[in-house]
């Protein structure tokens, strides 16, 4: 208020002292004709409205027109004029301060307008922006009353909504004293946004009920805005927390329906799996009872069968637990520059018992580290691995070798074994397939491709296969370069 006053002051004083200075200089230094004085004067006006409003304008064009009168106009000295054409100048002139001023001020007016309209706008879009990043409810509230402090500059921002009397707070605390009573009927009987003093009071509705209160508490220091643009921020605030509260819904709706669905999948293809080894060792178990007298080399080929199928039976278990735990990313791995070549090492030691005689080619160039989980891409490599031992004919070759690829590390096992149709190239990446009558003498699960995918998958890399029926497969994989 105190600013303002010496604001004033100093305006007034100013306008004074350039009427009071024109005057001087025209009346004592510079002789030249009325004409020359009234358009000086005159200049003056119009810059005071254009400048500081209409009341400097006027009260300087009535001094002005004294001032001419007394000074310039015959007979000087008086404020009486005697040629009355010099009645029609003064006149003229009077009226060219007042309209002329009126008009710089509207033209004053209308730019300030239009500075507070793109302000406002540029507080919406800003809001909006920001309240629409928000991905759930409670992120979203909490976000709400920072974000609309930064765009306003206000001091304090409360938010309250009447659902479980929850208060949302930005700035300082204490300049707003409304406990949750009043803020609740505040909340249900404000009918539209309000500005009470330096405070703007908005409801916010769903639909037509109401859902709470928005208050922006000092916002002189800020920006002023238009009772439009405060019903647009609650409109705004309202939308937003909708839009997240339905994203929410869909979010969790999608995740029920996707666990549920791999929920089924995993046991319908669980119990076809199990029955296999079970009916094995059920059968064998069954035949040991029987009372009829077994050699000793009978019985040992049974049980040899009971042992083989409980094994097959408890990596089935393992695998499928572990393929559980990868789809609802209950696992947990620990990314960190990594060598390639640490890893191969490993995985050839894990399957070194299934690689007897054969010759195992790994060609790795120099590489850059990759960003990876050594354990789980030493598993996936150990799959691969096994299973070009696996699908190919015993004594044939194995290569394993790496290169850089636009910011990736391309890993790839290259057999020269039975290769796989076109038609299952896709299909033996899915949980429990295995292509068609050459794999069936081998026996194998169907669920390590699976799995290696989705590791593959949770480092933002892809495994792929090319293959050729009866000359071989490559299997390759990806993984990020470590950057710097
Ligand atoms: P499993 O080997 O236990 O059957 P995988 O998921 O590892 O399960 O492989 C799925 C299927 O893909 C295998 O059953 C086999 O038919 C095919 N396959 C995988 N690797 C090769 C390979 N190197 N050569 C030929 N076929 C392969």
């Amino acid at each position: 208020m105190n600013s303002q006053r010496v604001v004033e002051v100093f305006r007034w004083s100013a306008a004074a002292a350039v009427l009071i200075g024109i005057v001087a200089v025209y009346h004592l230094w510079l002789h030249v004709n009325p004409t020359t004085v009234a358009l000086t004067l005159l200049l003056l006006v119009l810059f005071l409205a254009a400048r500081w409003g209409l009341r400097y304008a006027v009260a300087t064009s009535i001094v002005a027109t004294l001032a001419y009168n007394y000074y310039f106009l015959p007979p000087i000295g008086t404020l009486t004029i005697s040629d009355p054409q010099n009645w029609l100048g003064i006149f003229a002139f009077l009226t060219v301060a007042v309209v002329g001023s009126r008009l710089s001020e509207r033209a004053r007016e209308e730019a300030e307008d239009a500075r507070r309209r793109q302000r406002e706008l540029e507080v919406l879009y800003g809001l909006s922006r920001q309240l629409l990043q928000a991905e759930n409810v409670a992120s979203l509230l909490n976000a709400i009353s920072p974000a609309i402090m930064l765009v306003t500059r206000a001091d304090t921002i409360v938010l309250y909504l009447l659902d479980g009397d929850r208060r949302y707070m930005a700035g300082e605390s204490s300049e707003i004293q409304m406990d949750d009573i009043g803020l609740r009927q505040l909340a249900q009987t404000l009918p539209s946004a309000e500005m009470v003093g330096l405070q703007a009071r908005i409801p916010l509705r769903v639909g037509v009920r109401p859902r709470g209160l928005l208050l922006i508490d000092g916002l002189s220091r800020g920006v002023r805005l238009s009772t439009e643009t405060l019903e647009a921020i609650g409109g705004l605030i309202s939308v937003s927390i909708d839009r997240a509260q339905a994203l929410e819904d869909v979010t969790r709706g999608e995740a029920a329906k996707e666990s549920e669905r791999l929920r089924s999948l995993m046991i319908d293809s669980i119990t076809h799996e199990l029955r296999t080894p079970l009916t094995a060792i059920k059968a064998a178990a069954s035949t040991l009872l029987l009372p009829k007298t077994l050699d000793h080399e009978e019985q040992r080929e049974l049980l040899t069968v009971i042992d083989e199928e409980s094994d097959r039976l408890n990596q089935l278990v393992t695998e499928a637990v572990e393929m559980a735990q990868l789809d609802t990313r209950e696992v947990h791995m620990t990314f960190a520059p990594t060598g390639v070549g640490a890893m191969v090492e490993h995985a050839l030691a894990n399957c070194s018992s299934l690689l007897d005689n054969r010759e195992v080619k790994v060609n790795l160039p120099p590489l850059p580290l990759v960003m990876a989980d050594a354990d789980f891409i030493t598993k996936v490599l150990t799959n691969l691995v096994e299973n070009a031992a696996k699908y190919s004919p015993a004594g044939s070759p194995i290569s394993i070798s790496a290169e850089r690829k636009e910011g990736m590390v391309s890993v790839s096992v290259a057999d020269r074994g039975i290769g796989i149709d076109l038609s299952e190239q896709s299909l033996i990446f899915e949980r429990f397939y295995r292509a068609s009558v050459p794999s069936q003498q081998t026996w194998g699960t169907g669920m390590g491709l699976a799995i290696s995918r989705a590791i593959i998958d949770a480092h933002h890399g892809t495994l792929s296969v090319t293959s050729q029926l009866g000359e071989g497969s490559v299997f390759s994989f990806t993984l990020p370069v470590v950057e710097g």
